[in-house]
Parts: C-alpha cells; structure tokens; sequence
C-alpha cells in the first residue's frame, strides 16, 4: 500500500515510488503464468482528490511455449498512467481507500494487457512430433510427419498447432 497523504497535502508535487512484486500462477487464455522480478519505478501527485501515478514496469514472465511445451520466461514492460479517486470504480479511475492506495491490482492489469497471445520458446519453434511426440528442437526423429490419426499424440498436435491446413 502506497500512503498518499502527503501527496493529498501538497497538490502538484511529484513524489517518487518504487515498487518491487510478483504474480504468481495465473491462468491466461488456458496458460499458467507467473509474473516475477516484478519492478515499477515513477511517482505519484495528488490533484485536489485526486491522485496521478506513472511510471514504467519491468516484469519477467515464466510459462511454456505453446508448441513444445518447455519453460519459457520472457521480460514484459508496461507503461502505468493511472487516476485514484474517491468512489473510483475500478474503470475510469481507481479507488482512494483513505490515505492509502494499493498499486499492486493496477500493475498486474498493466502487465497482463502487454502479454502476447502465444508464448513461444522461440519464433521457429517445430514442436512436437505428432507421431513420437519428441521435442523436434532437441532431436530429430525418423517419423514421416505424421498422418496417423490413431496415434494419441496426433490430437495432441492439432490442438498446439495453428496449422491444420495438412489436413484433408
Ligand atoms: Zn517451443
Ligand atoms: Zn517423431
């Protein structure tokens, strides 16, 4: 929690905030992810029953690459410009409980609006083998690339990939 009295007693001066957190084991679009390393740094100034805070976050999020599966940890920025006010609702402006504001909800928000859709392990990840199920990054196997559709792993395969168009 962030004390903002000083902030409500001197309107227009800026005060420096430094804020250091971390999210653990979210679920995002069916993807566990944890925000570590969590740092903000800007500053805050109030404005009548108002009070402005920006800044720039810096986070590091751990999960898996959509394709194969192995850990991935990606850094994440973020940029934070937010309104506390009174009554805030949460939507144009955050609330003011007492002299006391809670920037850990907004830097989370903040965070997760800049995660991208898929993590990947990296931009030519192969994936898994539809037949084997091996890591095709780590080793090759020697299955022709896979029309089995009995084999479990091949609905596995289809469910990780975007590319169903081998498919008649
Ligand atoms: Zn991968
Ligand atoms: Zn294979």
């Amino acid at each position: 929690m962030l004390n903002i009295s000083k902030a409500l007693k001197n309107p227009g001066q800026a005060y420096p905030v430094e804020l250091a957190c971390s999210f653990e084991a979210m679920e995002i679009m069916g993807d566990e992810v944890s925000l570590r390393d969590v740092k903000f740094t800007g500053n805050y100034f109030g404005a009548g029953e108002e009070v402005s805070v920006s800044g720039e976050i810096c986070a590091k999020a751990h999960t898996h690459c959509a394709n194969c599966l192995v850990p991935v940890v990606k850094p994440i920025k973020a940029e934070l410009n937010e309104v506390f006010v009174k009554g805030g609702d949460g939507e144009d402006a955050y609330p003011l409980q007492g002299y006391e504001i809670d920037l850990e909800p907004v830097i989370r928000e903040a965070l997760l609006l800049e995660l991208p859709m898929r993590f990947l392990c990296s931009d030519n990840c192969k994936g898994l083998c539809p037949v084997c199920g091996k890591n095709r990054n780590k080793e090759l196997c020697t299955c022709t690339s896979g029309e089995d559709s009995k084999n479990p792993f091949s609905a596995l395969s289809s469910l990780l990939s975007d590319h169903n168009d081998e498919e008649v």
